[in-house]
């Protein structure tokens, strides 16, 4: 082997394609409708705004290392134990430590074919081997999933409800994927959007992950608390698996003010609930409108919807990417999960979701 002129990293981190985010700018000079990362619509709650300005003293100090009142916090809310919650900078960083911890070179991870990106990233960053599961109906498949599984399997990530299909597992195919692994698998349940699923059962998933061995469940401060910016996130899980994840996680890993905001955040369940009546009713509005248009959209549980568009030039999604981008209304292109023909849309306030199903008409008379 001729020597490398410069360091290299480790086989296999090139091979990753890089997460390319939601774009946050409109092609034309029209208004900003940011429509392309889930975010809510209605902001943070005012009591974790009122708790993140208040943090933002000391600024000398560590935060407190173990995120303890925090955990406490949502422990007392969700009534569970707090030695077993582990807090991360977003839960993607829950996702990262659970590939670091569990998967190496010569391992497996499976995921849905229609799987969050950063599942496919962390596998490959540990050195695992990704194993695709096909969906059916856009929605995961339980037996695919466990045909795929060897002795090398390590994890099997889940996202439910899932990005960017909107669609759910109802939680008697959770517990079925959960009793027909292995013991040696561990089963993460990515519940991102869980607190949008009306029916609930999603708490059926927290109890899984309270009683099984082999389960943990990743939440976070991003979507319904409207937190993004402050990167928050959780899991609650087996002690042995928290255990392991602390070990290897950042001794900091959650600033003053996202712990701040995320205790307030928590508490204030009239904000959540705000949130979760707005997000129901326009997921409803803007699904019934633009299917009226005559496109197709995936019945989604989760805070957004994906539009299929058709093949037909003139009216693709790249195309009406572009012509609802500029004029200001920016969704998501999901080509990179591979839906090149669909365009994924968060459910935004009144005036955002109107305003794209305007365009999104304009375009498809144009
Ligand atoms: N899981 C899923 C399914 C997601 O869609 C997202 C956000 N795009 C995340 C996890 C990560 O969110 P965060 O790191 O902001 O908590």
């Amino acid at each position: 082997q001729p020597q490398s002129t410069h360091p290299q990293p480790r086989p296999g981190i090139l091979d990753i394609a890089p997460y390319v985010p939601g774009k946050a700018m409109s092609t034309g000079g029209a208004k900003l409708h940011k429509l392309s990362s889930n975010e809510s619509p209605l902001g943070a709650s005012p009591k974790a705004l009122a708790a993140y300005r208040e943090a933002g003293v000391d600024l000398e100090r560590y935060p407190d290392g173990s995120s303890a009142l925090l955990r406490a916090a949502i422990a007392e809310v969700h009534g569970l134990n707090a030695d077993r919650i582990i807090c991360g900078n977003g839960s993607d960083e829950i996702l990262e430590l659970v590939a670091r911890c569990y998967i190496g070179p010569g391992d497996e991870a499976i995921y849905s074919e229609y799987g969050f990106l950063v599942y496919k990233i962390a596998i490959l960053a540990a050195g695992g081997t990704p194993v695709v599961a096909p969906e059916r109906n856009l929605t995961t498949d339980v037996d695919a999933i466990l045909e795929r599984v060897t002795d090398r399997t390590k994890v099997v990530f889940l996202a439910n409800p899932n990005n960017p299909t909107g669609t759910y597992l109802p939680f008697d195919e959770v517990k079925r994927l959960q009793a027909g692994l292995p013991p040696h698998v561990l089963l993460v349940l990515d519940a991102a959007y869980a607190e949008y699923v009306r029916r609930n059962d999603y708490e059926a998933g927290v109890e899984l992950a309270a009683t099984a061995p082999n389960v943990v469940m990743t939440r976070t401060f991003s979507k319904i608390h409207g937190l993004a910016a402050l990167r928050l996130g959780w899991g609650y899980g087996p002690a042995h698996v928290i255990d392991a994840l602390n070990r290897v996680r950042g001794p900091f890993n959650i600033n003053t003010a996202a712990q701040a905001a995320g205790i307030a955040s928590i508490r204030d369940a009239s904000f959540l609930d705000l949130a979760i009546a707005h997000n129901e009713k326009w997921r409803g509005w803007v699904t019934e409108e633009i299917t009226a248009l005559g496109l197709t959209v995936t019945p989604s549980v989760g805070n957004f919807v994906l539009i299929h568009f058709p093949e037909t030039p003139g009216k693709t999604a790249a195309e009406a990417d572009s012509y609802l981008s500029a004029r200001g209304c920016v969704l998501r292109a999901v080509g990179a999960y591979g839906l090149p023909g669909a365009l994924r849309m968060s459910i935004g306030d009144e005036e955002a979701n109107r305003a794209t199903v305007g365009i999104l008409k304009e375009y498809l008379s144009a």
